[in-house]
C-alpha cells in the first residue's frame, strides 16, 4: 500500500467510525478570514456569537472599516481577547481596502492557489495555519489547514516528525495528502483528536485507525 492509498484508507476508517464531514458551501472569502480571527483561542460558541453580533452591527466590511478600535472591541467583546481580535480586523480590512479600493477579497478565487496564498499571507496578522483555512473553506481549495489538533494526531501517526512544528507542517502534510482528500483529511483528524486521540491521553483501544498508528506499535 503507497502512503496516499494509506491515507485514505485511514480517513475512509474514520469517517466509518466517527461520521462523515458534510461539504463545507463556499461562504465569501472575507467573511472566512474575519471568522477565522474571532475563532483564535476561542470556542467555536464563543466566536460564532462574536462575528454574529459584529456582522448585526456592521452590515458590510465597508461600515465596518470606518469603525474605530474602541467599537470593533464593544461589538465582539463576547468572543474574548476582544482588544487584540479587534486590532487583528481592523488592520486586515484597512490593507485590503487599501490595496483593492473596497474590504472585499472575492477576487482571490480568480487567482491559482499559491498566488491566492501569497497574496493571505501578506496581510497583517495572517499566517499558514489562516491561510489554509480560508483557501479550503471558502475556496475549497485542496490546501490543508493544519490546527492543533491535525498536528498532534498526525505525528502521532507518523505521518510527519513531531519536531517539525505546526508552521512547517503544512508544507509536510500538503505533500503526502492527496489532494482530494484535504478537507476530508482535516475534518477526520480534528474529529479524532477531540473525542479519542486528545492530548492528555489518547484512548488507542478505541480508535479505528490504531493498526496504523506508530505512537499506538512503536
Ligand atoms: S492509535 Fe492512539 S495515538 Fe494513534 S491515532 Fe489512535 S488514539 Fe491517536
Amino acid at each position: 500500500m503507497t502512503q496516499a492509498e494509506g491515507i485514505r484508507a485511514m480517513v475512509e476508517r474514520i469517517e466509518a467510525a466517527i461520521g462523515v464531514a458534510e461539504p463545507r458551501p463556499p461562504s465569501p472569502v472575507l467573511d472566512t478570514l474575519i471568522a477565522c480571527i474571532l475563532s483564535q483561542h476561542t470556542s467555536d460558541a464563543n466566536s460564532g456569537r462574536a462575528y454574529a453580533t459584529l456582522a448585526a452591527r456592521y452590515p458590510t466590511w465597508a461600515e465596518a472599516a470606518e469603525a474605530s478600535e474602541g467599537e470593533i472591541e464593544a461589538a465582539i467583546r463576547c468572543g474574548g481577547l476582544a482588544k487584540n481580535k479587534a486590532r487583528a480586523i481592523l488592520k486586515v480590512l484597512n490593507a485590503v481596502r487599501d490595496a483593492d479600493g473596497v474590504p472585499d477579497l472575492e477576487h482571490l478565487r480568480t487567482m491559482a492557489d499559491d498566488d491566492a496564498r501569497a497574496y493571505l499571507l501578506r496581510l497583517p496578522g495572517v499566517g499558514p495555519k489562516t491561510a489554509a483555512i480560508v483557501l479550503c473553506f471558502a475556496m475549497g481549495r485542496p490546501v490543508l489547514p493544519v490546527d492543533t489538533h491535525v498536528f498532534r494526531v498526525s505525528w502521532r501517526l507518523g505521518l510527519i516528525e513531531r519536531r517539525l512544528g505546526e508552521a512547517r507542517a503544512h508544507e509536510a502534510l500538503g505533500a503526502i495528502v492527496p489532494s482530494d482528500l484535504v478537507y476530508r483529511f482535516h475534518v477526520c483528524l480534528v474529529r479524532l483528536g477531540r473525542s479519542i486521540c486528545r492530548a492528555s491521553k489518547p484512548a488507542c483501544t478505541e480508535c479505528p485507525i490504531s493498526d496504523m498508528c506508530r505512537f499506538a506499535h512503536p
